[in-house]
This record gives C-alpha cells, sequence and structure tokens, in this order.
C-alpha cells in the first residue's frame, strides 16, 4: 500500500543551504524508496516507522533501535522532520493554541481541546472506553482540530481565515506532523488514550485532496488513530466530495451547510455559486456509511441572518430530503476583528435547536473552546503574541 501522492520532501535548511530531504511524512514502500541507497533490510525501515510514528523522534540520535553508524549515515542526507510546536496559547477552559512551524518557517495553527469540544456529541459510542483511559491524566479524551491549508481560497464572509486568502497546501507530512507534535507535547498514546480528529482547523481540506488523503492513511496507519474517530468538514468542494466517497480509508464527513436555502448562502459562502445545495446532497449521496454513521451539518449560527425559526424549519426539510442520516451541529458565530456579524442570542440558538428536535432531527449545539485565546471555530488567523 501507498501513502498517494507524490511526497513534498524536499527543504531548504533555515540557511537556505543544500536541500535535505525529510523524513516524516514518509513510511512503508515511500519510506524504504527514499532511503533504497542505503541498503536497509525491512525490519530496518519498520524500526524508523516505529521510531518516528510512536516515539515520535525529533532527531535520529533517538533512533536507538539503530546502530550509531547507520544513524549518522543517515542524517548526513536527511531529517527527521518532526513538526515544532513555536508558541502556545493556553485557554481558561483548558484549550491549547499551537503555531506550528512547516518546513518553510511559516506556521500553522493546531488546536487542541481536552474532553472534545461538543461536536461528536450524538456519534455513536463516543462515551465508551473513558473510564480506562482517564488514566492520572486531567482529560480523559481530547479532540485535536488539524489545519489542511495555509489560509483559504474559499471565502466564506464570516471566517477569519479567509481574510488569509490561500498562502498555501500543507504536504501529507505537515498535516500528520501537526498531530504527532501535539501527542508528543501532551504524552498522549492513540492506542492508549482515546484521542478524535477534526479537520476542521485552517483552510478546506478538499483543495488539498492528495495531502489530506494522504495524512489520514498515515494517520491511521502508522499512527494508530481509527479512521471512524477523525471527522473531516468541508465546505461543499462536490469533487473532493465524489473522490472521498470512493476512498477505502475515509473519516466521517462533516458538510458546512450554514444557511437553509441558496440565496442566503451565496450570501455568506460564494462557493454556493459554483456548487448548489442539492449538488452538495447528491455527492454525498454516494459515500457509503459505516454502521451507525451519520453525516454531520454544520450551521453556524449568525446573529439575523440565518438563526430564525423559518430557517429551521427550511433546515429540517432538506435534511429530510437529503436521503441519508444525518445530524446538525449548531455553532454559535465566534467573533473575529474586521467580520461583520452577530453573535446570535443564546435564547435564539436554543430555540433553534428546539425547533430541529421537536421535528425529529438530531441537532447539538457544539460548545465554544477557546474563544479567549483565538482558538475556536472560524478564528484561526496566525494570530501570533505580537499580533
Ligand atoms: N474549511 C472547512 C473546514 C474548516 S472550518 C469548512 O469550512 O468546512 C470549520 C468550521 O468552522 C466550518 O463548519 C465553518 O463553517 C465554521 N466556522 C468558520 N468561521 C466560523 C466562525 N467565525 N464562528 C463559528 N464557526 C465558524
Ligand atoms: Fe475556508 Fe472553511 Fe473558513 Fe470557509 S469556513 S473560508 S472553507 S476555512
Amino acid at each position: 500500500m501507498t501513502t498517494g501522492g507524490k511526497p513534498r520532501t524536499t527543504i531548504l535548511d533555515a540557511r537556505g543551504a543544500a536541500p535535505e530531504r525529510v523524513l516524516f511524512g514518509l513510511w512503508n514502500e515511500e519510506l524504504g524508496e527514499a532511503l533504497r541507497g542505503f541498503g536497509l533490510l525491512r525490519y530496518r525501515i519498520r524500526q524508523l516507522e516505529t521510531a518516528l510514528y510512536r516515539q515520535k523522534v525529533a532527531e535520529f540520535a533517538e533512533v536507538t533501535t539503530w546502530p550509531k553508524e547507520l544513524r549518522e549515515k543517515v542524517a548526513a542526507g536527511f531529517r527527521v522532520g518532526l513538526p515544532e510546536i513555536v508558541e502556545t496559547f493556553r485557554s481558561v477552559d483548558g484549550t491549547e493554541r499551537y503555531l506550528i512551524a512547516g518546513r518553510d518557517g511559516q506556521t500553522v495553527e493546531t488546536v487542541w481541546m481536552p474532553e472534545g469540544d461538543g461536536g461528536e456529541e450524538g456519534d455513536s459510542g463516543s462515551e465508551e472506553g473513558d473510564a480506562e483511559s482517564a488514566g492520572s491524566k486531567p482529560w480523559s479524551r481530547a479532540t485535536i482540530c488539524v489545519s489542511s491549508q495555509i489560509g483559504c481560497a474559499v471565502n466564506c464572509q464570516f471566517c477569519l481565515t479567509a481574510k488569509l486568502g490561500i498562502i498555501r497546501n500543507l504536504s501529507a507530512g505537515e498535516i500528520a506532523g501537526q498531530v504527532a507534535a501535539v501527542l508528543k507535547r501532551q504524552g498522549a498514546e492513540p492506542g492508549r488514550d482515546r484521542i478524535n480528529l477534526v479537520f476542521m482547523g485552517m483552510g478546506e481540506p478538499f483543495l488539498n485532496y492528495e495531502a489530506f488523503i494522504a495524512a489520514v492513511r498515515l494517520l491511521a496507519g502508522p499512527m494508530e488513530i481509527p479512521e471512524s474517530r477523525m471527522t473531516v468538514s468541508t465546505s461543499g468542494i462536490v469533487p473532493g466530495i465524489l473522490r472521498f466517497a470512493q476512498e477505502k480509508v475515509r473519516p466521517k464527513l462533516a458538510i458546512s451547510l450554514n444557511a437553509p436555502n441558496d440565496v442566503v448562502r451565496e450570501g455568506i459562502m460564494p462557493i454556493t455559486r459554483k456548487w448548489s445545495i442539492a449538488e452538495v446532497m447528491e455527492a454525498v449521496r454516494q459515500a457509503p456509511l459505516r454502521q451507525k454513521e451519520r453525516v454531520t451539518f454544520e450551521y453556524v449560527l449568525l446573529g439575523g441572518v440565518n438563526d430564525k425559526l423559518e430557517h429551521a424549519d427550511e433546515v429540517v426539510k432538506l435534511v429530510r430530503r437529503a436521503q441519508f442520516p444525518a445530524k446538525v451541529n449548531l455553532i454559535a458565530w465566534n467573533p473575529g476583528p474586521g467580520v461583520p456579524f452577530t453573535m446570535p442570542s443564546a435564547e435564539d440558538v436554543a430555540r433553534f435547536q428546539e425547533r430541529l428536535r421537536e421535528q425529529g432531527v438530531p441537532a447539538f449545539v457544539r460548545r465554544p473552546r477557546g474563544r479567549d485565546i483565538y482558538a475556536a471555530c472560524g478564528q484561526l488567523k496566525k494570530t501570533g503574541s505580537s499580533q
């Protein structure tokens, strides 16, 4: 099995000197291929995989299963390249937001949410295993919110990331590497701890499809996070959804619906002009669901724009017409500088949820996490301490 796509492993070091190759992000055949010149036996590659993806080593010196001479030989032409957390912001609610340095020094944002974000509510079996995984840690489960691009091209009017425009795609190693860096910092082990991943950070995963799906395979493979504990959110990129529908290793799917109809949606998500809600629904219908799996519709409530009861009634109709099992995750809009919307009142959020529920649509309100450190949904925009 290959990790798919062409890996981008060439980097310039800090001095802009000769390119070195980064190994983090490669596994199985790709790793063997990259190191072919060393004539390594298969078990040596496996030892390196364990070091990279379980131990999460930062340097070859830590690959203690390898003899010293081998480590030194390989280190002359390669770097481990585990992404590095360069800044941490801690919220009063325990959420942590990190700036993680990519291969060119650009930073991406990743968020750690102990005890999840509430978005998993209503997912089948989400509580199982909590008790025994608690151990001595202050959390019994956690969700990591992962970025797929630096910036985003989709231009949703309510989202802070949109303000950046698209800066660049992340590589598979940079996407999976965010998870590795955070697990290492937290001392979390997917085999033992209940770790959920949401691809809901900066960027549109389905506009960086190859790297996103290669990262999923790496995470589900040697990094041992079951894909059923991963959720990818898309603004509704139809060709991406159709490709995703064909994948064998596939996270759960969330669609950023955010509006009751195309007219309202066009006003806040211009991408609707390219793919209508009906086209998105049709594409989602192609994806085979696992037992008890439901597709999530995310719905950001924007005060006065899409939070009225008649909007809720339209959402009910949309969900019924969808003809696949679904639930709605309501997110009260998180404010950001220069983004011209208002937060809905707590009563409007509760009324909207109730209106969906009384008509049989499972609806959950996502708890905002880390608002004080700009870690909440749609607030990710390279906000460092100096900004
Ligand atoms: N680009 C993907 C995934 C990242 S955005 C997507 O749009 O689906 C993750 C979620 O945050 C989306 O559902 C999006 O609608 C929501 N979101 C964006 N800005 C927000 C804000 N300011 N407040 C609350 N949710 C927001
Ligand atoms: Fe991009 Fe998602 Fe923000 Fe829209 S909501 S601009 S798709 S990150």
